[in-house]
């Protein structure tokens, strides 16, 4: 039970103004609900207030032309393209910018004379660093990379760079950079065409861990073995010229993915004959490249309820039997994408289902799936309808999709993202009596990684955000709705990340703030993916509501599709079109590296005073007799000391009759005078206020966590009932540190027990102290025993010396 004090009703207005005072001194002002705008780009006619496109936006268009071809005993890639450049800018162009990616590889890269050691590496840490008592580590895949570095020759040969009219460009190299020095300036508005060709050998997917490359099966049928390729960021591209950067001039160093320009694409890609090739783009010629019978299945594809196999297990399991000579040329168009790319083997069977989602944009649309046998039934039932599956929960919270074909493609690359295909990565196991099983965390994996990467086709794929400077646009974004789409899936499964499991890493060290470039953020997954993700569940699910926020994001995705939105003009169109402020909301969680911890540190009851003495002389007295027995007193007593006045009783006087809380006449006087000087609605109020004695609860908290966030109570009474009260963020605008909380319940209904963020929705890092009162929160505690390493000093090497040396023929029957 909660104490009660008393209080009088002038005080309990000044109790409200004074809390807004605490600890938010000269010094240590800090203003949590400072405007934004301070921080964010003016806006212009290109990007407006809103968040909107402006009135003279404008974005480059560039359209491509090529002509590859996979040489596939060698891994190598030659190609030549012919590109047209739109110049929509108001600005005079006199060279243009390419980022050639392969060249990453190089040994003089940037990317590979930075690489630090033991630091945090290209996926994770590769290495690590000795403590003098630990040896320093380097990873056997580090070993393996290291080796196909230096044994292979990687890189971009580029050669004839012509313009339009067949002559000679000046290119200069800049790492992963190319300038192309025009002939003559390209004015605005104005459109001009060059060519180049060029070759590179491919990578190893598995030995550099790139964003794609080829695998290698050893032990298929084929002698020799057969391979996937996966090719990607494998032509020269345009880098991309914007209103608030001009052109992209940072080096890519692996993480920081691409910024690109939208364009249509005609490509012509030549592999062995026996290869099926996925790619960004609708097949031009499915007559030269599939059997009648192929391009029927195709057909009835359209309409089937579950996927048709376009080219079957049996046709694969053929094809990876014998390799062949001949080539066959694979066409593909794709109108408005920013990139292209694609994926070839013999080993690929090929299923389809269409997706007739209706509307006028693109009714129907194929979803398809390339995948080995090693892909197995979790490919077989699952690849394809978790593509479906993602276009559905996706194009509800954005727009219908606008492509002809989505697709999923297993190979080496264990999830990436491009403009209408997807590479993801898990398989089944191939066991000893020859069938292929998978685990639930594989299956979760794969329709997981699926979801996530036909997710990107949306963003940044067509909402085109900056991702070389802000992984968290689209991977935040994405695995806000991948967790949408996942619980929408199999609530069964822990899709999605929900805002209690954030909580380890908002509290941690190696952190930087969301807003942070790519290749700068410590621990990307964390940073770029899950805390904006929760970040934007929480907005939904506990600030906003989904109605407001939903409407929002739509929005903010009508706006931009096909565009080029900054973290800006998410900020901005989240709230104009939401209607409310959220500046505090993107500051503390995008833009610090505050966590969420509120303590309700106090709660204490109020009882209004009556000013009358006759009742309130009376609630004194009864509230002094309650406080315990002081100890001298308690041992007098035990001891049987008799006071003076019982010895001495003759000697009693007035006071021995009438205590402290003994009313005169002079306080009713000046009761009465005080009820009678009141003005009528004084009087009333106080009266009425009285007569009600409703409970008047202080609630005590401080914001130990630094980031403002809504506080959620959870009110619990005596007569069993409970109720739950969302108190705005706002709460803090004042006093971001400390707040306190008056909560007026009717007379009897009395508090019980108080409790902060019930359903863990806000993030909140330590919820032993958002209980009133504290109780005891189950925790578990394991006994161990001590291992002292005894690894070395415990050989016995007199006897160990007496092993005999193990032959392949010996059985395996004790491990030593
Ligand atoms: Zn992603």
């Amino acid at each position: 039970m909660l104490r009660p004090l008393l209080i009088s009703a002038a005080l309990l207005c000044s109790l409200q103004a004074s809390a807004d005072a605490i600890r938010q001194t000269k010094g240590d002002f800090e203003d949590k609900f400072r405007q934004l705008d301070e921080v964010l780009p003016t806006p212009n006619v290109y990007r407006n207030a809103a968040g909107e496109p402006g009135h003279q936006y404008w974005q480059q268009q560039v359209d491509y032309k090529i002509q590859a071809k996979l040489l596939e005993d060698k891994r190598r890639l030659e190609a030549s393209q012919q590109v047209t450049y739109q110049n929509n800018s108001p600005d005079t162009l006199r060279y243009l910018w390419l980022q050639l990616d392969q060249n990453i590889f190089k040994s003089d890269s940037m990317a590979e004379l930075t690489t630090a050691f033991a630091g945090i590496g290209r996926r994770g840490p590769a290495t690590s660093a000795g403590d003098g008592k630990k040896p320093a580590r380097l990873s056997l895949d580090e070993l393996r990379r290291q080796h196909f570095m230096a044994d292979n020759e990687l890189g971009y040969v580029i050669k004839d760079v012509k313009d339009g009219n067949g002559k000679p460009l000046k290119v200069t190299l800049v790492g992963t950079n190319m300038r192309i020095d025009l002939n003559q300036p390209l004015k605005p508005g104005q459109s001009t065409q060059f060519s180049l060709t060029y070759a590179y050998n491919i990578v190893e997917e598995n030995a550099v861990s790139a964003r794609g490359g080829y695998e290698h099966f050893p032990k298929d049928a084929r002698e020799g073995g057969n391979d996937i390729f996966q090719l990607a960021q494998w032509f020269p591209r345009l880098h991309a010229y914007t209103d608030y950067e001009a052109w992209t001039n940072k080096e890519f160093l692996g993480r920081g993915e691409f910024t690109l320009e939208f364009g249509n694409y005609d490509v012509e890609i030549t592999v062995p004959a026996d290869h099926i090739v996925a790619a960004t783009g609708s097949l031009q010629n499915a007559d030269k490249v599939l059997t009648r019978e192929q391009r029927k299945r195709l057909k009835d594809a359209e309409k089937a309820k579950r996927p048709v196999f376009v080219v079957t297990e049996e046709e694969a399991l053929e094809n990876e039997k014998e390799g062949t000579d001949k080539t066959k040329t694979w066409r593909f168009k794709a109108d408005k994408v920013r990139d292209f790319a694609w994926a070839s083997s013999r080993k690929f069977m090929w299923d389809a289902k269409g997706y007739q989602q209706g509307g006028d944009t693109q009714p129907l649309v194929m979803a398809m799936s390339f995948y080995p046998k090693e892909g197995g039934d979790l490919w077989k039932k699952y690849s394809t309808e978790a593509v479906v599956h993602t276009m559905e929960v996706y194009s509800r919270f954005s727009f219908d999709y606008p492509y002809p074909v989505a697709q999923s493609v297993n190979g080496p690359v264990g999830g990436m993202e491009y403009p209408m295909i997807t590479f993801n990565g898990p398989r089944t196991t191939l066991q000893d009596d020859g069938s292929r099983t998978y685990t639930q965390a594989e299956k979760r994996f794969l329709i997981g990684v699926v979801i996530h990467e036909v997710g990107h086709i949306y963003f940044p794929m067509l909402v085109n955000s900056d991702e070389r400077q802000w992984t968290w646009m689209d991977e935040g974004l994405n695995s806000f709705l991948d967790g949408v789409a996942g619980r929408e899936w199999d609530s069964d499964m822990p899709w999605g990340i929900e805002p209690s499991e954030i909580v380890d890493y908002m509290v941690s060290s190696t952190q930087v703030p969301i807003m942070t470039q790519s290749d700068s953020v410590l621990r990307l997954g964390p940073n770029a993916y899950t805390k904006p993700a929760a970040a934007l569940t929480i907005l939904r699910e506990t600030i906003l509501g989904r109605e407001l926020f939903d409407f929002a994001f739509k929005e903010y995705a009508r706006r931009w599709q096909y565009k080029r939105p900054t973290p800006a003009d998410f900020f901005r169109t989240m709230e104009e079109a939401s209607g409310v402020d959220l500046d505090w909301f993107w500051r503390g969680w995008f833009y610090s590296t505050d966590h969420v911890d509120i303590s309700l540190d106090k709660v204490y009851k109020l009882r209004l005073d009556t000013e009358n003495p006759d009742i309130d002389f009376a609630r004194d007295k009864e509230q002094d007799l309650d406080k315990p027995l002081s100890m001298s007193l308690e041992n007098n007593r035990k001891e049987g000391i008799r006071e003076w006045r019982e010895l001495n009783e003759d000697l009693k006087d007035f006071y021995d009759e009438h205590d402290r809380w003994t009313v005169t006449n002079k306080e009713r006087n000046k009761y009465n005078k005080f009820m009678k000087d009141l003005e009528d609605w004084e009087r009333e109020a106080l009266e009425r206020a009285v007569k009600e004695d409703k409970n008047y609860y202080v609630l005590e908290f401080s914001n130990l966590g630094g980031l403002v966030m809504p506080i959620i109570l959870k009110l619990d009474y005596a007569d069993g009932s409970s109720e739950t009260m969302r108190i705005p963020a706002e709460i803090w605008r004042r006093s971001p540190k400390e707040v306190k909380k008056l909560i007026v319940t009717d007379k009897g209904k009395e508090l019980t027990q108080v409790e902060v963020d019930p359903r863990w929705e806000t993030a909140d890092a330590d919820i032993e102290n958002n209980l009133y009162p504290r109780r005891i929160v189950p925790s578990r505690v394991e006994a161990y025993k001590s291992e002292k390493s005894k690894a070395k000093i415990s050989r016995d090497i007199m006897q160990d010396i007496k092993t005999k040396l193990k032959t392949d023929e010996d059985k395996d029957d004790k491990a030593n």
